[in-house]
């Protein structure tokens, strides 16, 4: 089980907390769904849970340890939003090893194989993908390292209808065997997937059941 208690973000910068004692359980092997509207704090919670940032107060467990940044950064994989923007290197191959040069060609492999890549010459460059093959590619990224928590900013931004679709499917899959964190202020694609759900705003957890988000709560969370 992952808990936060009383999490709070408040940066000397900002008038007002952008994270306001957030308290949130959440079991392996489900995929949980938080949802709020642009500048609600979706990507900074994500942050430090994958250990980029520090809380201000409150603690993160994993079980019964209380983890630090550094016992996040290696427990959490974050998929960024448009994660394709960050790839650098001049092949996928390269792409999946950057940063572990010692992992093998059966951790490569696999990797691709969960994300349904594994047909793809491994020399191929990562911009010539297209942009949901792109998306797959940045999942393994972050698969290869086998976390414990997969922490996914907006991963259907920018996508068009089909491939929406999937990598709604392809996350459904990927629930089975991983534990997933996702947030994102367009609901819609990702609530039939949701096992748990969350609504943020201003700075503000609340659990709701995936079942009772109306289309009313949907669009609030979107336009306020
Ligand atoms: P979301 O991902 O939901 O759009 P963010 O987490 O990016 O929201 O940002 C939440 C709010 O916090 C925004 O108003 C943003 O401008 C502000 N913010 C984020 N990081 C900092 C920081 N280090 N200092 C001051 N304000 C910040
Ligand atoms: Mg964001």
């Amino acid at each position: 089980m992952l808990y936060l208690r009383n999490l709070t973000y408040h940066p000397t910068a900002s008038p007002t907390p952008i994270l306001k004692s957030i308290n949130l359980e959440f079991a392996p092997q489900q995929l949980g769904l938080i949802i709020g509207p642009s500048g609600s704090g979706k990507s900074t919670l994500l942050e430090i849970l994958a250990g980029l940032a520090e809380s201000t107060s409150g603690e993160v467990y994993w079980r019964n340890q209380n983890l630090t940044p550094a016992h996040l950064q290696q427990l959490a994989g974050l998929v960024f939003q448009f994660p394709e923007r960050h790839f650098c290197c001049g092949s996928i191959l390269e792409e999946l090893r950057l940063g572990h040069p010692e992992l093998g060609s059966e951790r490569v492999r696999n990797a691709l194989q969960e994300v349904g890549l594994d047909a793809l010459s491994l020399q191929t460059p990562p911009h010539s993908l297209s942009g949901g093959q792109q998306r797959r590619l940045a999942l393994a990224v972050q698969l290869i390292r086998q976390p414990h928590l997969l922490l996914l900013d907006e991963p259907t931004a920018g996508l068009d209808w089909s491939m929406r679709q999937n990598l709604v499917k392809l996350l459904e899959k990927l629930k089975q065997h991983w534990t997933l964190l996702v947030v994102t202020h367009d609901a819609g694609d990702l609530l039939s997937i949701a096992d748990c759900c969350w609504t943020l705003n201003h700075g503000e957890l609340q659990s709701v059941e995936p079942d009772k988000i109306s289309i009313s709560q949907q669009l609030s969370a979107v336009s306020s």
